[in-house]
C-alpha cells in the first residue's frame, strides 16, 4: 500500500497543552496521527489531515490497543508514540486525598505503560520505531508538595531508561523528555488553592515559563533525527527556573 503521508505517530493527551502543540507540529511535517485523550472536541477541532481522533482514557488498556489497531489499519504501522497524557495533582502528603495519587499513578505510569504495550511488539518485529515518554524535571529532582507526582515522574524516567536498554538491540529508540514548568492546563486540576497560588507566584517570579510549542519543537527535534541516532534524554526548562 502506498501512502501520501509520513508514517503514523500516536500522541496521548492531545486535547491540550504539549500534546496538542505536538500534534500540530507533526501534522505540519506530514505525519498521519492518532490523537488520544478523553475530550474529543479539542482534537477534532484541529481538523488535521490524515488524523484519527478518539476519546480514549489511557488507563483503559483494551481501548488503547483497539485505537492503535484502528489507526494502523488506516495509516499503516505506528512509527512513533508520544506518551504524553498526564495529570499533576499537587498536595501535601499529610493532607492529600489518596485518590489523587491513585489517579496520578494510574494515568502517568499505568497509562504510559499501556501506550508502550500497544506499540512495542510491532516495533520490535519491524526493527523500527520510536517511543517518546514525557516525564518531567520532577522525574529527576524533588519539588515542594510534589511527593506523589514526583513519584510518578521518577517512575517514568526510570522505566524509560530500562526500556531503552531493552529495545536498543531491536533498533527501537526510547527518548525521555523532561520539561520544567510549561504554560498549559496541567496545574488547573490541582485542588489545593494555596498550593496553586504558590505555584503561579513561582511561575511569575521566573518571568514566565516555557510554551507548549517549545516542548513540541523539542520533541520534533529528537524524533526528527535519523533512526540510528537516539537522543536519550532532554531536560528543558525556562532559563530563569532555578530548581
Ligand atoms: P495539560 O493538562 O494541558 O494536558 C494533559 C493532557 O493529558 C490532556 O490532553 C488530557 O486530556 C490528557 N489526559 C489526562 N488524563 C488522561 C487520561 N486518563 N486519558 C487520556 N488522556 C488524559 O498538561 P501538559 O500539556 O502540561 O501535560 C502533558 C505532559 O507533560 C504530562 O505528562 C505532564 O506531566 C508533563 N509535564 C508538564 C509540565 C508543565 O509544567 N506543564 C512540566 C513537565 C512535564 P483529557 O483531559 O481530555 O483526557
Amino acid at each position: 500500500m502506498t501512502h501520501t503521508h509520513k508514517p503514523l505517530v500516536v500522541i496521548t493527551g492531545a486535547s491540550s497543552g504539549i500534546g496538542l502543540a505536538t500534534a500540530k507540529l507533526l501534522s505540519s511535517r506530514g505525519h498521519a496521527l492518532l490523537l488520544l485523550s478523553r475530550r474529543l472536541a479539542p482534537m477534532q477541532q484541529l481538523q488535521l489531515p490524515n488524523s484519527l481522533a478518539l476519546a480514549v482514557d489511557v488507563t483503559d488498556r483494551a481501548a488503547v490497543l483497539a485505537a492503535v489497531a484502528e489507526a494502523e489499519t488506516r495509516f499503516g504501522p505506528v512509527d512513533a508514540i508520544i506518551n504524553n497524557a498526564g495529570v499533576m495533582l499537587l498536595g501535601n502528603i499529610a493532607t492529600q486525598d489518596p485518590e489523587q495519587w491513585d489517579r496520578m499513578l494510574d494515568v502517568n505510569v499505568g497509562g504510559l505503560l499501556n501506550g508502550i504495550h500497544a506499540v512495542a511488539s510491532g516495533m520490535v518485529e519491524r526493527r523500527q520505531g520510536t517511543i517518546i515518554n514525557v516525564s518531567s524535571v520532577a522525574g529527576r529532582k524533588a519539588f515542594p508538595n510534589h511527593v506523589a507526582y514526583v513519584g510518578t515522574k521518577f517512575a517514568v524516567t526510570g522505566l524509560s531508561e530500562n526500556l531503552r536498554e531493552e529495545l536498543a538491540p531491536s533498533n527501537v529508540r526510547v527518548i525521555t523528555i523532561e520539561p520544567g514548568a510549561v504554560d498549559t492546563e496541567l496545574l488547573s486540576h490541582t485542588t489545593d488553592a494555596a498550593i496553586k497560588a504558590g505555584y503561579n507566584d513561582w511561575k511569575q517570579e521566573m518571568g514566565g515559563v516555557l510554551t507548549a510549542e517549545t516542548i513540541a519543537e523539542t520533541i520534533g527535534f529528537a524524533y526528527g533525527q535519523p533512526q540510528s541516532v537516539c537522543i536519550r534524554e532532554i531536560v528543558v526548562c525556562a532559563t530563569r527556573q532555578q530548581q
